[in-house]
């Protein structure tokens, strides 16, 4: 079952697109080239523009949660500069979603996938037909997912599309991709959140503790482009708290951009 579920989706990915990051192919030879580390320190800097200062005398509000290096916290932070430690981390308590999935299994931890099912419940009672796609991931499906677009497309374009083991969310057990199955055209592609279920999504996930954790723009930040349908559990009050201040969670928790790995990508083989 794994084996299937795994070669099913690396053939979905290698069709229209890949994820976490995943992104839409044709985008993805558009995008300009790379920029050197200078220009890309400048960029972050303007893109991450100083809070502006607040009119009154009031004390600026303060997170409700901050970042947390254990991997086992629903806060944990994962981006290109903040692998997981240890790089293998297998959460313990995963289990499937009691929600449809397109491979049959998506599992989460038991706290995302609760929150899941309550997310899909209100979608499906507001008319929106969701399908998760994959969500736990572990270090080795990974690593077979980002060592195929890297001897396929080299190091610098594997690297926009797809995370490095270790450095996904996925493998955390808190993140998920969902999909609209009845329109392939924007399956796992930026078109997806202006569908109706994207677009239920950015206004409705934070109200089950769900973040789009790469939102529009901010790939200097996060490291990956816009990824509507990849959504993060980092629990209610924080998740209401990023989309109310229209923050990455890299902004949110005073963290520097991650746009890009410090190491050069060794093969396992
Ligand atoms: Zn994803």
């Amino acid at each position: 079952m794994r084996i299937l579920v795994l070669s099913a989706w690396v053939s979905a990915l290698l069709a229209v697109s890949a994820c976490a990051g995943g992104q839409d192919a044709e985008e993805n030879r558009t995008t300009p080239p790379a920029e050197s580390p200078a220009q890309e320190a400048e960029r972050s800097e303007e893109s991450v523009p100083e809070a502006e200062e607040p009119e009154t005398e009031e004390p600026e509000p303060q997170p409700v949660s901050q970042a947390s290096t254990d991997p086992d916290s629903v806060h944990v932070l994962v981006n290109k500069q903040n692998p997981l430690d240890p790089l293998d981390f297998s959460p313990d308590d995963l289990r499937d979603v009691d929600a449809p999935s397109e491979f049959g299994e998506a599992p989460l931890r038991e706290a995302a996938a609760g929150a899941y099912e309550e997310l899909h419940a209100a979608a499906a009672h507001d008319g929106m037909d969701l399908w998760a796609t994959t969500a736990y991931r572990d270090f080795d499906f990974q690593q077979a997912l980002y060592e195929q677009r890297f001897y396929e497309d080299g190091a610098e374009a594997a690297d926009r599309v797809s995370a490095r083991p270790g450095h996904s969310e996925h493998q955390t057990g808190l993140a998920i991709d969902v999909a609209d199955l009845e329109d392939r055209e924007c399956y796992l592609r930026s078109c997806f959140g202006d569908s109706e279920q994207g677009q239920w999504l950015a206004e409705h996930a934070d109200e089950f503790g769900f973040i789009i954790r790469y939102p529009e723009g901010a790939e200097e930040i996060t490291g990956f482009q816009y990824e509507p349908w990849h959504l993060r559990y980092v629990g209610e009050e924080t998740a209401r708290d990023v989309a109310d201040r229209g923050v990455t969670l890299e902004e949110y928790w005073d963290q520097p951009p991650a746009p890009d790995y410090d190491e050069e990508y060794q093969p396992s083989s």
